[in-house]
C-alpha cells in the first residue's frame, strides 16, 4: 500500500513488439500512420502523449519528451512549460471529457525514483476516481490486453482535438 501512495503508477512498458533500444525513442521516431498501434494521443515539436500500456488506472498515459534525456534538468525550458502545459490541458480533458475525479500527475526521476525507463524522461497522469482503490488493486496486477484498453485510447484520442 505505501507503494501505491508514493508512487501512484506503474512504470513499466508499452508494447507488445520487441524494441531494441530506448521504447520511447522508438516511439518518438515512428511515422504517424503507426500511432494506432502504439497508441499515440497526440504529437508536437516538444513531445508526444501515449497511453500507458501497463495503466495504474483506465486512461493512463504519459506525456514525453522527444529528447533523450534521463535528466529533467537537461530540457529546455521552452519543453518543460510545454509538457506543464500539457499536464494542465489533459487534467481538464480527464475531468471534463472523461470523467476522472481527481488527477495524479507524477514523474520517477532515476532508478532510485522508481523509474522503469529511466533513460528517458516521462510524465505519468494518472486519472482517479473516488474509491477506485480496490478496482486499482486488481488491475495492477495484470497487463491489460483488453479491447476496453483500445475503447479507451480511441476514447481519449477523440478528445484531444478539443482539449489539447
Ligand atoms: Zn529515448
Amino acid at each position: 500500500m505505501k507503494d501505491i501512495l508514493y508512487a501512484p503508477w506503474r512504470d513499466e512498458y508499452v508494447t507488445n513488439k520487441k524494441i531494441d533500444g530506448c521504447v520511447f525513442c522508438h516511439i518518438s521516431s515512428s511515422q504517424n500512420s503507426d500511432d494506432d498501434e502504439l497508441y499515440v494521443l497526440h504529437r508536437d515539436e516538444h513531445c508526444f502523449m501515449v497511453m500507458n500500456r501497463y495503466p495504474y488506472t483506465p486512461g493512463h498515459f504519459m506525456i514525453i519528451p522527444h529528447l533523450h534525456t534521463d535528466k529533467l534538468e537537461d530540457l529546455s525550458s521552452d519543453t518543460w512549460l510545454h509538457m506543464s502545459a500539457l499536464a494542465q490541458k489533459s487534467v481538464r480533458l480527464l475531468k471534463e471529457g472523461f470523467g476522472a475525479h481527481g488527477i495524479n500527475i507524477g514523474m520517477n526521476l532515476g532508478k532510485a525514483g522508481g523509474a522503469g525507463i529511466a533513460e528517458h524522461i516521462h510524465m505519468h497522469i494518472v486519472p482517479r476516481w473516488d474509491r477506485d482503490t480496490n478496482f486499482i488493486t486488481s488491475i495492477s496486477q495484470n497487463r491489460v490486453y483488453s479491447t476496453d484498453f483500445i475503447k479507451i485510447y480511441e476514447k481519449i484520442k477523440s478528445l484531444i482535438p478539443e482539449y489539447i
